[in-house]
Formats: C-alpha cells, structure tokens, sequence
C-alpha cells in the first residue's frame, strides 16, 4: 500500500493532516497487518468541516447552479475510473472485500451509477406548476420548488465502503448540499481517497466536500448534534442509528437511516428447495456475510427441511474461502476481531438454544492470522432464537421451517427489522403475492436482483427511514418550497 496516496482530511478543499497529526492504524483483516496510518480528526477540524460546508451552502452559488453541479459529477466519475484499480486495491485491503465483488456491487457497479445520478440532473424538474386555485376567494397560481436540504453530514459504514460513500456523497452533491462524510474507522482509506479525487480533479468548489477520517465516536457525534448541520445521512446499525436520531432530535435535523436487516429467504412447497436452498447459502456467503441486505434465514416448506439444510451445507463447503486478492475467492475476512467475536457469541447461542451446524461453527481452520469465520449453517432453531432473530453480519444462515404461506409470512415479518427479503415459487403470481405481503423495503423472486442506481433501496420497521439510490434517494438531499402568486401577476 505504500504506492498509494496516504489518506488526508479535506477541510474546506485543503488535503491536510489532522490538528495535533495524530494518526490511527488501518489493519488489512486478512492479515492484521497495518496498512497504513489515517488521521484523526480532532474536534477542531471537525468545526472547521462543519463551518466551510455551512459557508459553501450559505454563501456560494452551488446550491443553485445544477449545470455546473452536473459538468462537476462528470469530473467525478471520468476521476473514479482513472482510479478504479487505486480504489479496488484499497477496497481488498482495508475492508477484506474479494476482489470478485469489486468488479459488482462494491465498485463497479456504485462507480458506474454516478452516471445516472448525473443524468437527473439533466431532466429534473425543480419547480412544478400546481395550477391555478381561489382559496378564500382569491385567486393565486401555485408552485412548488425543490431545493437543497443544506448541510448533509453523511455517516458511513465498513461494510460498502465505496459504495456507501458515493451512495450518499453523489446525490447530496447533485442536489446543491454541500457534505461532511465521515466514513468508518475501519475502512477510513476510501473515504479519504474520494475526497483526493475531490480536491484534485473536480471543480467542486472548496468546502462543498468535507472529508474526516476519525477512530472514535467522537467526531460522529459532532456532528449529529451540530445546529450548523440541516441533515444526517448515517448508514450502520440499527444501535447507532438509534443514537444518532436522538442527538439529532435536539436540532431536528432530517434524518436518513439506512440500517439492519435480518431478511428472509421464502421457499414456497412449489419451488424446487434444493436450488433455492444453494443459492441462499452461495449469497450468505458474498462478502462473508458483512451486507446489510442478505437474506440469513431461510425459510422452506417443513417437508423439504432436511434436504434443504443438506442442499445449503453442500454448496457452503464448496464455496471459496481466502484471500481476497484471488480472483476465484467469494469470502474473505471478516472486517475485526471484535466482529469476530460478536459473530463467534450468536454461534455459541445457536448450540445453547438447541440448535446444530450442518456446516461450520468455528474459525477456518488453517488461518491462524486475520480474522476468518467459517460458513456455517445452522438448523434446528425456531424463530425465537437469538441467531435467527438478531443480525450476526458474517457468513451464517439460519434454516427454519414453515407450514404453508402464511406461516412462511408470518415467520419473515416477525422481525424488527424490514430491509429485503426473497421468494422463491413456480407459479409468479402467488411468488408476487407473497413478496407484497412481506414488510421489507425490496424482495428478491426467483433469484431476480434488484440492486441499481436507479432503484430505490431501505428498510421498513427498524431498518432504517428513507430511501437511498433512484430518484427517491436524490430526493431525499431536498426540501420542497411551496410558493403562491396572485392569479394573473406571475413573474415572466
Ligand atoms: P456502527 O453502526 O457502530 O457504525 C457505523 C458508523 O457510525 C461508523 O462510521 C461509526 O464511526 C459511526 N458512529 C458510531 N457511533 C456513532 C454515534 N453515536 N454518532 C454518530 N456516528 C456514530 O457499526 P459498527 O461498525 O460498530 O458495526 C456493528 C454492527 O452494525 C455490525 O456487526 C452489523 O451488525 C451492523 N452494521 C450494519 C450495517 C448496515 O449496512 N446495515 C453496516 C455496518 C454495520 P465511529 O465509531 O468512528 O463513530
């Protein structure tokens, strides 16, 4: 990593060291080597972040200029791709991603969805005309306006790293916000080398992007609790998100919160279970289980429960762990020892509820450095179990069994959580009849993908408010205006 750019704070478009240049280390989880150092940010910088993007919002002409918002995005992406095998290297390194999913929905994909970001600007219709109306006896043309939110703290996890920061950086930036991100303190290299790109090769006028790389909750906090800042884009835990939509009820900031998932695979008594059983299982295995939108329980007819579990083992076993930089490799690490430890825990609470591994349960044998869990496939649990019930965030699916739709219904929706789901049926209208009845915020049928740019992606319940990606997830970087003229005297 030494031939990569050190990351750097931006602060009102200087790439700069933190006050103090105190630093923290980046580990490699599939090594546990230091890769490097990040700043950390003190809370000095963070109320310089703070001040140059409330200035840049209040006092430059960005937020009302989208052809230039538009020709800057353009910089942006033609940046990204110049870099992509930077940000792919740092990608492996710092979060343990395989490089298979690099060419998907960890780089590629998100890079390449800057375009359609960029391309609602070219359509976009800021004002709408509501027409003409007389209330109390006074006739008045009526429209109403979009406008930037303001100041967007984006908040992001370790997870996606790329993929989260351009989630939120792109459409924020496309709306006329001007942003704070602080990405996470385990992968605080890609946030950094976005906000390079920033600086060195966009028109992006200084302090519309704010970057601060920080190890401690410190920095987060500020920024949820800052009046200067209209609103917060956090996408984590549902703990955290909890947290930070209490700090940010001081100042009633809007708040966008992408958070937990514990989602749910349907198998109805129509589909053949063993196929949908491998592919449930290959998934769960994607990124060793570290994305929010998995689906970790499986739920299948009672009948096919045992050739279900067998069908799951099967393709866990023959699914590639390693090292993330061969290309053949599906799961690598996972991002710590602690989430190490805090997958290890639902693992021992699955065998203390009565439950079994028909593969896995432990660490990967031979891989004593870096932090490595088995796939592992646990069955014998009912959905009141913890493993079944909590999100474990690694590469362990839960099979329970259901007697009939409704049952396999009601099973998925007992969940506090609502991000996704999937259905697998021969017959699509009742597969489609299903999936309507599931509280999720997107549902897989027959194996369909639904990730996009242009398709909006959140949760019910307790996975999060709002919507990120597709034209909901611009819009959420808005506020609506409302505005009234007396009939007959509208401006020219
Ligand atoms: P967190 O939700 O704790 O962290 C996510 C982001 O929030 C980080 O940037 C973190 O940085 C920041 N943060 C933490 N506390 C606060 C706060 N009080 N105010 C503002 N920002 C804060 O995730 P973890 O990394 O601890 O992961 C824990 C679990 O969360 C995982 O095991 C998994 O279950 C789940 N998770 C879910 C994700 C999803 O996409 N839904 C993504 C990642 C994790 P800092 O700590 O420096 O403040």
């Amino acid at each position: 990593m030494t031939s990569l750019p050190a990351p750097q704070l931006l602060i009102d478009g200087r790439l700069r060291a933190a006050t103090g240049d105190t630093s923290f280390p980046v580990i490699n989880p599939a090594t546990e080597e230091i890769i490097g150092y990040a700043p950390e940010a003190a809370g000095a910088d963070a109320d310089e972040a703070i001040a140059a993007a409330r200035q840049a919002f209040d006092e430059s002409d960005w937020p009302r200029r989208p052809g230039f918002r538009a020709h800057c995005l353009r910089q942006l992406k033609a940046a990204l791709d110049r870099d992509f095998e930077t940000l792919r290297e740092i990608t492996i390194a710092e979060a343990g991603v395989p490089r298979m999913w690099t060419d998907g929905p960890q780089l590629r994909m998100p890079v390449d969805g800057v375009d359609y970001v960029t391309g609602l600007l070219d359509h976009y219709e800021w004002e709408t005309d509501l027409g003409t109306a007389a209330p109390m006896g006074m006739p008045t043309s009526r429209t109403a306006a979009r406008e930037a939110a303001g100041v967007v703290a984006a908040i992001t996890p370790w997870n996606f790293p790329t993929q989260i920061n351009l989630a939120k950086v792109v459409p924020a930036l496309a709306a006329g916000c001007t942003v704070v991100l602080k990405p996470a303190p385990d992968t605080p290299w890609a946030g950094a080398e976005l906000g390079r790109l920033i600086a060195a090769e966009t028109d992006i006028p200084s302090g519309v992007v704010n970057v601060l790389t920080s190890a401690g909750a410190a920095i987060g906090q500020q920024l949820t609790a800052d009046p200067r800042v209209d609103m917060i884009s956090f996408t984590g835990s549902t703990a955290t998100g909890r947290l930070v939509m209490t700090a940010a009820a001081a100042t009633l900031k809007k708040v966008f919160l992408e958070l937990g998932g514990k989602s749910a695979a349907i198998v109805l008594d129509d589909y053949e279970v063993t196929a949908a059983a491998s592919l449930t299982a290959f998934t769960t295995c994607i990124h060793a289980g570290q994305g929010c939108a998995l689906t970790t329980r499986l739920v299948v007819p009672r009948a096919g429960y045992d050739e279900a579990v067998a069908a799951c083992a099967k393709t866990m076993a023959s699914v590639q762990v390693g090292d993330p930089l061969d290309q053949a490799t599906v799961c690598g690490p996972v991002i710590s020892a602690g989430q190490r430890e805090r997958i290890e825990s639902y693992l021992r609470s699955a065998i203390d509820d009565g439950g079994r591994f028909a593969c896995g349960g432990g660490r990967v044998p031979g891989r004593e450095t870096g932090f490595w869990v088995e796939p592992s496939v646990i069955a014998g649990l009912d959905n009141s179990a913890r493993a079944a019930r909590e999100e474990i965030f690694g590469p362990v699916l839960v099979v329970l069994a259901h007697d009939g739709d409704d049952s396999a219904i009601e099973i998925a929706n007992d969940s506090p959580y609502g991000l996704s789901g999937a259905v697998f049926g021969t017959d699509p209208q009742r597969a489609r009849a299903v999936a309507r009845r599931l509280r999720t915020g997107s549902v897989s049928i027959n194996g369909g993908v639904w990730y996009g740019p242009d398709v909006p992606f959140g949760g019910y319940k307790q996975s999060g408010i709002g919507r990120e990606m597709g034209v909901a997830g611009f819009e959420e970087y808005l506020e609506i205006k409302s505005m009234a003229v007396p009939a007959g005297r509208e401006p020219a």
